[in-house]
C-alpha cells in the first residue's frame, strides 16, 4: 500500500524549471498530458527517484 500524496519521485521540468515532487500517479498523469505548468512534454528522463 502507498500513501496517499506520497512523494516517490523528483520532477523537474527542462522548459520552465519547476522542481515538483510526485507520486506513481502524478508521474504518469504527467508523462501523458505534460508539464502541469508549462505544458512542455515530459519525459521519463526528467524524474529521479532521489
Ligand atoms: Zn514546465
Amino acid at each position: 500500500m502507498v500513501e496517499n500524496g506520497a512523494a516517490e519521485y523528483q520532477f523537474f521540468c527542462d522548459e520552465c524549471g519547476e522542481c515538483l515532487e510526485v507520486n506513481d500517479a502524478m508521474r504518469e498523469t504527467l508523462i501523458q498530458k505534460g508539464c502541469v505548468i508549462c505544458s512542455a512534454p515530459v519525459t521519463t528522463a526528467e524524474f529521479s527517484t532521489e
